[in-house]
């Protein structure tokens, strides 16, 4: 590389600033896995579940299992809320795909409804979706803000349904129903490396205040028995690693702070994008404390603003490019372009912008420049 290109590169704004994170809780967490690399303690043990207490503590709720990563978690909630094959389970359009994904690896069938103009499920949608199979509806707080739960329990509690959520991009967030992670009969959280609290790999878990919900996932997640070698169902294997325990640990403790740098950054491209004609920025719901996951604007000719600001070093990403019902992968359940049109029409215009807790705000103010330059 030449040092033109080099330093190009290294001026560009990016997407995420994980090293940071890393840099803030390395003196914690490089001595406790040298410790764990000696001891070979990889699998459960006092760091995960440590960790699973902090966290229910954290979030509000009785019971954190540990597992390998968001999608089992889903699948895990699923299941111990009584969805099988042939069940339905109520998911918004606009979502990261595990949250159908972890339905249909059950055998049970996604049944999509739309957003509403905050792109979090339509609850009015929710009504007319049920049928004598349904037996789930999961709000995914989507992009750091929570989904009207109060009106959903309504629905759910007149249609005997339980609610699951998908708090994966919610750590930390409230509304006035409580935090995002103690509003349904379960809730799967993701750690996924670039989540608000993320791990050095794949980890996720389920949350409950239910004894035997939280009994059932964790013998589900341990080849189906509460011991070795005691096999009550055929399950499967998704564990939590004390790797993972350790820097979560860390982390968690730094959540607060983190959560209010990246509260502080939204409000300043509030600020920097207000009177910008042709950018639509993102608004919380009232009584939601949003944990700013992404910072998701709207822009007409989306793709081309999308590769303009690339050009001019900003790094930017959409999600989601596709509502799920117009992915190959669910073709086949037989939606139509057209169907939801509040989803389908945000999808051409969303575009996502850098933001995380170590955003400065000269890297915000290029973006802005960017995106300015890119929507004249
Ligand atoms: C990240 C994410 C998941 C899945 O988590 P993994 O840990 O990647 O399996 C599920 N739902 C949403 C909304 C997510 O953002």
């Amino acid at each position: 590389m030449s040092t033109d290109e080099m330093t190009a590169v290294s001026t560009r704004v990016p997407f995420l600033n994980l090293a940071a994170q890393q840099a803030e809780v390395s003196d914690e967490v490089l001595p406790r896995w040298r410790e764990l690399f000696e001891t070979a303690q990889f699998v459960g043990g006092s760091e995960v579940s440590s960790f699973e207490a902090e966290y229910a503590r954290y979030i509000g709720v009785e019971h954190c299992v540990g597992v390998a990563n968001g999608t089992d978690a889903l699948e895990l909630a699923y299941r111990a809320v009584g969805v099988g094959p042939g069940d339905e389970v109520i998911i918004p359009v606009n979502t990261f795909v595990a949250t159908a994904e972890a339905a249909t690896r059950i055998g049970a069938v996604p049944v999509f409804v739309d957003c509403d103009e905050h792109l979090l499920l339509d609850v009015d949608a929710v009504e007319a979706a049920i049928t004598a199979r349904t037996r789930a509806i999961v709000p995914v707080h989507l992009y750091g803000q929570v989904a009207d739960v109060a009106a959903l329990r309504v629905v759910a509690r007149r249609h005997d349904l339980a609610i699951v959520e998908d708090a994966a991009q919610a750590q930390g967030a409230s509304s006035q129903a409580g935090r995002a992670g103690a509003l349904g009969r379960a809730a799967a959280t993701s750690f996924y490396p670039s989540k608000n609290l993320g791990a050095a790999g794949d980890a996720g878990a389920v949350l409950t205040d239910d004894p035997e919900l939280a009994a059932y996932v964790r013998s589900f997640a341990a080849h189906g028995g509460a011991s070795r070698y005691v096999h009550d169902v055929p399950g499967m294997n998704s564990r939590l690693d004390a790797v993972q325990a350790v820097l979560l640990r860390a982390k968690l403790l730094r959540l607060d702070a983190w959560t209010a740098a990246r509260t502080e950054a939204a409000g300043r491209y509030g600020r920097l994008l207000s009177g910008m004609s042709g950018v639509q920025a993102p608004t919380s719901l009232p009584g939601n404390d949003d944990v700013w996951h992404l910072y998701v604007v709207q822009v007409d000719d989306r793709d081309r603003v999308s590769a303009e600001m690339d050009a001019a070093g900003v790094d930017n990403v959409i999600h989601y490019p596709h509502p799920l019902h117009l992915t190959p992968a669910y073709a086949p359940l037989g939606y139509r372009r057209g169907q939801f049109p509040v989803a389908e029409a945000a999808a051409k215009r969303i575009l996502s912008l850098p933001l995380y807790p170590h955003i400065t705000a000269p890297q915000q103010e290029r973006v802005a420049e960017a995106l300015h330059e890119a929507v004249r």
